[in-house]
């Protein structure tokens, strides 16, 4: 029997049935899949209130990922990341997990950073670890996953998982040529909460280092395979440098 009683909401994992497996450099290795999810997951909401707010924002950042890489597994009728088929109830738990973010995302930072439970963080507690972690599991990955991993490559980095996958969402809407209206919806909410809109706040700043990224994340076996037509380390690049460029100006 497995309880999980997680002390930071920094990604979903605890909920999923999967543990992500690096190497001794930090670089991604696999993803090892278990027969079944954690019987139980407990989450004191007292202790995520009291936990430093970047763990929170990084939950949502990995959340934030979840509707939209499901979204894309489901175009391409993909497995689920537990390889099963995507239900319209996975689908509807990861848009639940997005529409809470933005609901409540800047409101529970906020009690977060004040050390007090409010509805709002009770709502995002939910959203990064339960919504994200069985919609993910339901639903399954995509861009902003292996955009992730293809990081870690670069070895060293700091940047938290949710917030590199935060960009990796606003990467892949780039590569689905999403509509203005959503990419900015979901820009917007990154900078709301203080996630990153750029590659600089993720850290990397040089051009070879997107190079790297746009080539690792392509490997064989990578989630960014689930895409509608499939995606090359070329066209990755230049949507990661324009995903970029969006959020400077955003910024700006
Ligand atoms: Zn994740």
């Amino acid at each position: 029997m497995v309880v999980i009683v997680p002390t930071v909401v920094a990604t979903d994992a605890p909920c999923t049935g999967l543990s992500v497996i690096y190497n001794d450099d930090k670089t991604f290795n696999s993803y090892l899949f278990y027969p079944k999810n954690p019987e139980a997951v407990i989450v004191d909401s007292e202790v995520i209130a009291n936990a430093p707010v970047k763990f929170l924002v990084a939950g949502m950042g990995d959340a934030l990922g979840t509707y939209f890489e499901a979204r894309a597994c489901d175009r391409t009728d993909a497995p689920s990341l537990e390889s099963g088929g995507i239900t319209r109830s996975a689908m509807a738990l990861c848009r639940l997990c997005y529409d809470t973010l933005r609901e409540y995302g800047a409101a529970a930072k906020k009690a977060c950073e004040c050390h007090v439970v409010t509805p709002a963080l009770e709502a995002i507690i939910e959203a990064n670890v339960y919504l994200s972690g069985v919609g993910a599991d339901n639903g399954g990955l995509a861009v902003a996953h292996s955009f992730y991993n293809g990081l870690t490559a670069l070895g060293g980095h700091s940047a938290p998982h949710g917030n590199c996958v935060a960009f990796g969402t606003l990467v892949q809407l780039v590569l689905e040529r999403a509509p203005k209206k959503e990419f900015e919806e979901v820009q917007q909410f990154c900078m709301e909460v203080g996630l990153p809109v750029t590659l600089e706040e993720i850290g990397i700043t040089k051009d070879e280092e997107i190079r790297v990224i746009a080539e690792k994340s392509c490997v064989e076996g990578e989630s960014i395979h689930n895409m509608v037509s499939d995606v090359t380390p070329d066209q990755l690049y230049a949507a990661i440098v324009a995903a970029d460029a969006l959020g400077k100006e955003a910024r700006a």
